[in-house]
């Protein structure tokens, strides 16, 4: 076991301090990965401050992780020390249900051990990406194509994962139309992907002020979703609407905007229930769906893809000095378009050099 530089957060509601977090010795089929970038999800803020259920506290959380592989277990093929590598929200799964074998571990039927705050196989609370070390099961590790900017790829693990993954499955591509509610850490990345499969794109957001942004990013228009005559102006005019607010909706309104068999897809939640006025759905035979992150092979997919079609976040680059303050300013979505932690400074702070 090694005791590694790490962001820890000491309990719900206290500022994140720099500590150190346990790494279990590498094993036969594990990779001991150098962090070079961690991004910063909204979920990490979320499961901190035990939104989302009671935590183990002292907890790390990330699981935006972008780094190079240090060592490898004897029984490791498919990587070398050197090889650029990501991780994202999962680190294990059973790999023998039926939707882990078809690659679909995030939906394992006994739940996919989350990247932090969940409990891994050895009984221990996993730890995640806001360090300077992880060792993960070859398995859940992917590889980094080298075209991509290095800087920027840690948010593709998470925020990237979940547009690509419901893009794909309803098929967006030439001739399809997609709306995207909300131009934030995964609505600029749904945009993206959206346009480089083909896609012609709109943004739904509250407001116009990040118009020019999402025009930039490829969108062929842009409404505002506070102006009553953009559901007229837009009826019927989406084969697929990709959610990626977290705030209550009208769905009934946004159901309004699919076109025949079209799907409106939340990957963005609130904690409260949603009422569904259910005749909204009959009309166009639509569909109300969600997505959960992607499986390991599509998440390989994802960023071949993103390599190829030059597709990459936007981020800000932040220090390990500057991340409570980062924190604040995502909960006032207030970050174009996704933090990024240059885990150097951890480093640096953790082992100052004469
Ligand atoms: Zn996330
Ligand atoms: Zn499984």
């Amino acid at each position: 076991m090694a005791h590694v530089p790490a962001i820890v957060a000491p309990s719900a509601d206290a500022p994140l301090e720099i500590g150190t977090v346990d790494r279990r010795a590498v094993g036969a089929h594990d990779v001991r990965i150098a962090i070079d970038w961690a991004g910063i999800c909204h979920s990490d803020i979320h499961t901190v401050r035990g939104d989302w259920g009671p935590q183990h506290y002292p907890l790390t959380v990330g699981h935006e992780i972008a780094g190079h592989v240090v060592e490898v277990g004897d029984a490791v093929t498919r990587f070398s020390v050197g090889d650029r590598v990501g991780v994202g929200c999962m680190v294990n799964s059973c790999g023998e249900c039926e939707n882990c074998r078809a690659g679909e571990e995030q939906y394992c039927e006994r739940g996919n051990t989350g990247t932090y705050g969940a409990v891994d196989r050895d009984g221990t609370i996993t730890q995640g990406g806001y360090s300077t070390e992880i060792v993960v099961t070859e398995s859940f590790v992917l590889r980094v194509p080298e075209s991509l900017p290095y800087e920027r790829v840690a948010p593709l693990l998470c925020a990237g994962i979940t547009t690509y993954s419901p893009l794909r499955h309803w098929k967006a591509g030439p001739g399809s139309r997609v709306a995207v509610i909300g131009l934030g850490g995964l609505g600029h990345m749904a945009v993206k992907q959206a346009v480089a499969m083909g896609a012609e794109v709109t943004v739904l957001s509250q407001s116009l002020s990040k118009r020019d942004d999402g025009l930039a990013m490829g969108a062929r228009d842009y409404f505002a979703t506070s102006d009553p005559a953009t559901f007229e102006t837009l009826a019927r005019s989406f084969d697929l609407i990709i959610n990626t607010v977290s705030a209550p909706l009208d769905l009934a309104q946004y159901f309004g905007l699919l076109t025949l068999n079209g799907t409106f897809v939340s990957v963005g939640a609130p904690p409260e229930p949603m009422p569904v006025q259910v005749f909204s759905l009959f009309m166009n035979r639509r569909s109300f769906a969600g997505s959960s992150i992607g499986g390991i092979r599509e998440t390989q997919e994802m960023l071949d893809f993103c390599a190829e079609h030059d597709v990459a976040p936007d981020v800000e680059v932040i220090t390990a000095q500057q991340v409570n303050e980062a924190w604040n300013r995502v909960l006032r979505s207030d970050v174009r378009y996704r933090f990024v932690i240059d885990v150097a400074s951890l480093r640096e702070q953790a082992a100052p050099t004469a």
